[in-house]
C-alpha cells in the first residue's frame, strides 16, 4: 500500500509499505477513505518527540471504512464506517472504566514512534487499530469524512478542554493561538453562552477565521494580549484563559492574562520539561489551572459528532487544503511553512 512515511527528523516521503492485517484479538483493519496532516504530527517530525522508527507510517487523523475485525471486536464489522481516535486506549484499566482514558495506563498514539506503541499511523491506505471497540467511533450516515474525521482529535480536544476550562455564561473568555485546536476551542467555548471570546494568535489568516466564528480577534504582533483583555474587563483580566500553543512563553501570558481567581485551561502541547513559575503570584491570585494532557477523546467525541449533527458546529471551516495522499510530501511543507492551516489527504 502506499503511504507517508518518516525517514529522519525533518523529512518525509511518499512509500510503499506492507498492508496491516489482524493481529490480535481485538484489532480492526480500516480501510482509510480520508486523513489529515495534524499540528503534533510536526513534533515527530521536527525531532521533538523521539522514537518515531525510521520508516514508519504516520499520522492519527482519519476516517474509514472496517474492512477485517479480530474475533474480540463486538461493536463493528467490515462495511461500517469510522472514525479514529488519535489516542489508543486499552478500555480495560482502572482509568479507562472511570471514562479517563486520557490517564490510560498503557496508552498508545497512532503513527507517534516506539515510546508510545510503535503503532503504524493512518497516513496510508489501510491501518491496524488496536483495542478496535474503544478506539473507533460510528459515523452518522449524514455526516461527511470532513465533518466527522477531527472527532477522533482536535476537535474532541478543543470540546475537551473548553467543558475543563470551567466557562461560565457571561464569561469573558482568551484563547491563545488559532491554530486548528485554538480555533476548536473557540467554537466550543462560544456553546457556552459567553460575553466575549478573544482569540490571540500573530497570524492573520488565522484571525480572520477565528472572527468569522463569532470571536475578538487580536493581533498579538501588534498588541498586548494582556493589556487588550485588561481593557475589556475593568482591569480584571479574562475569566477563563486557554492556551492552545504548547510554549512556556504562552503558558506565562495565559496567566498574565487571567484575572484573579479565574481559569487557566492548558491543551497547547508542552515539550519544554520545566519553566520558571511565578508561584506565589499565582497563588496570590488563586489562579486555577487546568492540564488538559492529550485529549480525552473517548470522553468527548460523542458530543463533538453530535454538536456537528445539530449545527452548533462546522468543523470544515479550518481546512484550507485537499490533496490526494500521493501528494501528501508537499502537504507536509505547506503546513510546516504555515502555508496551511488544515491539510486532508485522500488516498
Ligand atoms: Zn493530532
Ligand atoms: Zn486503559
Amino acid at each position: 500500500m502506499r503511504a507517508i512515511l518518516f525517514e529522519e527528523v525533518g523529512k518525509v516521503r511518499l512509500g510503499d509499505y506492507p498492508e496491516p492485517s489482524v493481529q490480535e484479538p481485538g484489532d480492526a483493519v480500516v480501510r482509510v477513505t480520508t486523513a489529515a496532516i495534524c499540528g503534533s504530527d510536526l513534533h515527530v517530525l521536527e525531532g521533538r518527540l523521539p522514537g518515531m522508527r525510521p520508516g514508519s507510517v504516520l499520522g492519527h487523523e482519519y476516517v474509514g471504512e472496517v474492512i477485517a475485525t479480530g474475533p474480540d471486536v463486538k461493536k463493528f464489522s467490515p462495511g461500517d464506517r469510522v472514525v479514529g481516535s488519535f489516542p489508543i486506549v486499552c478500555g480495560t484499566c482502572w482509568w479507562c472504566k472511570r471514562g479517563e482514558g486520557t490517564n490510560c495506563d498503557d496508552l498508545r498514539i497512532l503513527g507517534y514512534g516506539m515510546f508510545v506503541g510503535d503503532l503504524d499511523g493512518a497516513q496510508a491506505e489501510f491501518v491496524r487499530i488496536p483495542s478496535a471497540d474503544h478506539n473507533l467511533h460510528s459515523i452518522d450516515p449524514s455526516l461527511s469524512d470532513e465533518q466527522a474525521i477531527f472527532a477522533g482529535d482536535i476537535m474532541s480536544t478543543g470540546a475537551y478542554i473548553a467543558e475543563k476550562s470551567r466557562i461560565h455564561p457571561g464569561d469573558t473568555v482568551a484563547v491563545i493561538g488559532a491554530g486548528p485546536v485554538g480555533l476548536f476551542a473557540t467554537m466550543f467555548a462560544l456553546t457556552y453562552q459567553p460575553a466575549a471570546v478573544y482569540v490571540i494568535d500573530l497570524e492573520a489568516d488565522r484571525l480572520k477565521i477565528a472572527e468569522s466564528l463569532g470571536a475578538i480577534p487580536v493581533d498579538a504582533s501588534k498588541t498586548s494580549p494582556t493589556m487588550t483583555l485588561q481593557r475589556a474587563t475593568g482591569d480584571r483580566g479574562a475569566d477563563v484563559v486557554i492556551e492552545c500553543v504548547g510554549f512556556a512563553k504562552t503558558f506565562q501570558t495565559a496567566l498574565d492574562t487571567v484575572r484573579a481567581g479565574g481559569t487557566v485551561g492548558v491543551i497547547g502541547v508542552h515539550t519544554d520539561l520545566e519553566m520558571s513559575f511565578p508561584l506565589a503570584e499565582v497563588w496570590r491570585r488563586n489562579v486555577t489551572i487546568v492540564m488538559g494532557g492529550s485529549a480525552n477523546v473517548q470522553g468527548m467525541w460523542t458530543k463533538a459528532l453530535d454538536s456537528v449533527k445539530k449545527g452548533l458546529i462546522d468543523p470544515t471551516v479550518i481546512i484550507s487544503h485537499t490533496m490526494p495522499l500521493e501528494d501528501g510530501v508537499e502537504g507536509y511543507e505547506m503546513f510546516r511553512k504555515h502555508e496551511a492551516l488544515k491539510v486532508i489527504l485522500k488516498p
